[in-house]
């Protein structure tokens, strides 16, 4: 269904002073190590690969994460040259699955203090 009607834009609100702590800072309180392998599609020594615990209407999300927590900016090199990799392998892995139109990759979120992760998700292949 496509939109109707007039959209009106809410006024950003003010930055905030200081942002909340992010969920599992520091690894208090951080499901990715309190869960370790538990679940996971694939893992190694840096790496751990995961799904959603629910269906998502998409034929497949999958969720690379570094073992250690890290952001982006303070990745050390070992990891951030074996991201690149990492990517296309579980790009590769998603289209496997077959019937995939494309896959999509992204990072999103900034409530999590757990490691680097990355989204896979494709809407399955158009028909005609
Ligand atoms: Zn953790």
């Amino acid at each position: 269904m496509a939109l109707q009607g007039v959209l009106v834009p809410h006024p950003l609100q003010p930055p905030v002073a200081e942002e909340l702590p992010r969920l599992g800072a520091g690894g208090v309180d951080c499901r990715r190590c309190e869960e370790g392998d538990a679940g996971a599609l694939w893992s190694d020594e840096h790496w751990i690969v995961r799904t959603l615990d629910q269906p998502s209407g998409l034929p497949m999300a999958a969720f690379l994460e570094t073992r250690a927590h890290h952001d982006f900016r303070d990745l050390p090199d070992e990891l951030a040259a074996e991201l690149g990799p990492m990517l296309i392998r579980v790009q590769s892995a998603v289209f496997a699955i077959g019937d995939i139109g494309n896959v999509h990759v992204c990072r999103w979120g900034t409530g999590v203090s757990t490691s680097t992760s990355g989204s896979w998700h494709g809407p399955p292949a158009s028909r005609s």
